[in-house]
C-alpha cells in the first residue's frame, strides 16, 4: 500500500533539528535585522549569520532546491516542502537556509538553461548564498498579461540593446544582476517573441527610477524596483536558454517559485494559529477564558481544518512534481495552491488579530504584516483570477460535452436505462415505478 503520511525517520530528526534550529537561532534576527535579508552582509550581521550559515551546511540542509551536481542537496519538492513549512516562519530563515525567493525560481532556470559559462559567473555565487538576482519581467503598464510586455531587444552587431520599463522587480537594488524579459521578434506571436536575459545590475543603462515600498514601509524606501533601462548592451552570451523561449522560462520558474511560496505560507499560518491558540487560552472575560466561547472555538477549529487541508494539498502537489519531474503536467495543482494560499494566511491571521483584540492591531503584533502579505501571495507571481483560469480550463479538459438534449445525469433518462438494463431480471419489481 503505496499511501503513506510519515516521515522517514532519519529525515524526521533532520525537520527536529530545524524547528529548534529556526526559533532559538534565526527567528531572533527577524527582530535584530528586520528588512535586512536581501542587503549584502557585513559588521555584526555577518558575524551572526556566517556561523549560523555554516551549521546549516553541516547539517547538510544548504540550498536544498537544487541538485548536487551544482552544489545543493537535490531532495526534491517533497523533502523541500516539509523544511519550508518550517523555514517559513521566520524572514530570514530561507536566507539561513540558501532557499530564498526570488533567487531559488532564478537559480533553478540558469540550472535549466544556462550555459556552462552563465552557471560559473552567476548560478555557482548565487548558490553560495553572496550574490542576490532579481527577475525583471512585469512592467508598468501590464503585469498578468505578459503578452503585452514592451520592453524590446535588438541585435546590434554581437550585442543585444534593450530599451524599456519594468515594475516590481524586486530586490534589484541589491541585486547583481536581472533577468529581463524582452520582446525580440515583433513579428511572431509573443509566446514566440521574446527572450530572456541575464543583465550585470551595474551595466550602463539600467537606471533604479524608484524603490517602490509595500504600505508600512518609506516612500522610495521599499525592494520593489522600477527600473529604466536604456540602451542597456549585453553581448549575445547574455541569453538565457534560446531566442524566444521566455514564455517558456518563465513557465518553469514560476511554478517552482509559486508552490515554494505554498509551502513557507503554511509556517507562517502555522505561526498566526499558535499565537491565536496562546491567547485563547491566556485570556479570560466575560467570566470565561477565550478558548471557552464558542465564538472562539468556531475560529480555531476553522483556521485547523483550513490550514490543514491546504498543507496536505501543498505536500501532494510537492509529491506530484517529484514523481513527474513536469512542472507543466502539475500546473492545475499549483495553480490551485497559489489560489487557496492567500485566503488561507488572511484567514487565519484576520481570526488571530480579532482574538489579540486591540493589541492585535498593532505594530507590536505580526499580525496586519501577515495579513498584507496574504494581499501580496494574490498578486506576486500572478493574480489569483488568472490562476483561477488555469485551474478552471484544466479541470474542464477532463470532461466532455453530452451528445444529447439532456444531462447525461438526467433522473428519468437514468430510469429508462437502468429498467432497459436489468428488465430481464427484475420486471416486476421495477413495473411500479
Ligand atoms: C510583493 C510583490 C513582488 C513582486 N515581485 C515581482 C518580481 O520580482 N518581478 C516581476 O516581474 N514582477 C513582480 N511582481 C509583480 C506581479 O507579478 C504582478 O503584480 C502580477 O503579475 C499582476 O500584474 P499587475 O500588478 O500589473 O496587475 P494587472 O495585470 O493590472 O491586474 C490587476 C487586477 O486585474 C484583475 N485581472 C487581471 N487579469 C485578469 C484576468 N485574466 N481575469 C480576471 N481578472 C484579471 C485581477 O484582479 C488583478 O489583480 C510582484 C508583485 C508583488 C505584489
Amino acid at each position: 500500500m503505496a499511501w503513506d503520511f510519515e516521515t522517514d525517520p532519519e529525515y524526521q530528526k533532520k525537520l527536529d533539528w530545524v524547528s529548534e534550529f529556526v526559533r532559538e537561532e534565526v527567528e531572533p534576527l527577524d527582530y535584530l535585522f528586520p528588512h535586512q535579508e536581501y542587503v549584502a552582509l557585513d559588521g555584526a550581521r555577518r558575524r551572526i549569520i556566517d556561523p549560523l550559515k555554516a551549521e546549516v551546511r553541516r547539517q547538510g540542509l544548504w540550498a536544498t532546491h537544487i541538485g548536487p551536481e551544482l552544489g545543493g542537496q537535490g531532495f526534491g519538492q517533497l523533502k523541500l516542502a516539509l523544511l519550508n513549512e518550517i523555514l517559513g516562519r521566520s524572514a530570514w530563515a530561507p536566507i539561513v537556509f540558501g532557499t530564498q525567493a526570488p533567487d531559488t525560481g532564478n537559480a533553478e532556470i540558469i540550472a535549466h538553461y544556462g550555459t556552462p559559462e552563465q552557471k560559473e559567473r552567476y548560478l555557482h555565487p548565487l548558490l553560495e548564498g553572496e550574490m542576490f538576482s532579481t527577475y525583471s519581467m512585469t512592467e508598468p503598464h501590464a503585469g498578468a498579461d505578459p503578452t503585452q510586455f514592451k520592453t524590446q531587444a535588438v541585435k546590434d552587431g554581437e550585442e543585444w540593446v534593450i530599451n524599456g520599463w519594468k515594475y516590481f522587480s524586486s530586490n534589484a537594488r541589491s541585486a547583481s544582476f536581472l533577468i529581463v524579459m524582452a520582446v525580440t521578434n515583433p513579428e511572431v506571436s509573443p509566446y514566440k517573441g521574446m527572450s530572456m536575459f541575464l543583465v550585470p545590475t551595474d551595466t550602463a543603462g539600467v537606471n533604479i527610477v524608484r524603490n517602490v515600498g509595500l504600505f508600512g514601509e518609506g516612500l522610495n524606501d521599499g525592494s520593489h524596483a522600477l527600473i529604466h533601462y536604456e540602451d542597456v548592451r549585453v553581448p549575445e552570451e547574455a541569453l538565457l536558454g534560446g531566442e524566444g523561449q521566455a514564455f517558456v522560462i518563465a513557465q518553469t520558474r514560476l511554478g517552482g517559485g509559486r508552490i515554494h511560496h505554498g509551502m513557507r505560507t503554511i509556517g507562517l499560518a502555522q505561526k498566526a494559529m499558535d499565537m491565536m491558540c496562546e491567547r485563547a487560552l491566556s485570556r479570560e472575560t466575560a467570566g470565561s477564558m477565550l478558548g471557552d466561547k464558542q465564538f472562539v472555538q468556531g475560529y480555531i477549529a476553522d483556521s485547523y481544518a483550513q490550514l490543514a487541508q491546504f498543507r496536505l494539498f501543498v505536500l501532494y502537489t510537492a509529491w506530484e512534481i517529484d514523481k513527474y519531474n513536469d512542472y507543466k503536467r502539475v500546473r492545475k495543482d499549483i495553480a490551485t495552491a497559489k489560489v487557496v494560499m492567500p485566503t488561507v494566511l488572511h484567514d487565519i491571521a484576520w481570526r488571530a488579530m480579532q482574538v489579540h483584540g486591540a493589541l492585535g492591531t498593532t505594530n507590536e503584533m505580526p499580525f496586519m504584516s501577515m495579513v498584507l502579505g496574504a494581499g501580496v501571495m494574490g498578486l506576486a507571481d500572478g493574480p489569483t483570477e488568472v490562476h483561477k483560469v488555469t485551474v478552471a480550463r484544466q479541470v474542464l479538459r477532463d470532461y466532455r460535452p453530452t451528445d444529447g438534449m439532456w444531462p447525461t445525469e438526467w433522473i428519468p433518462g437514468k430510469i429508462d436505462a437502468a429498467r432497459a438494463k436489468y428488465a430481464d431480471l427484475v420486471e416486476l419489481e421495477v413495473g411500479n415505478l
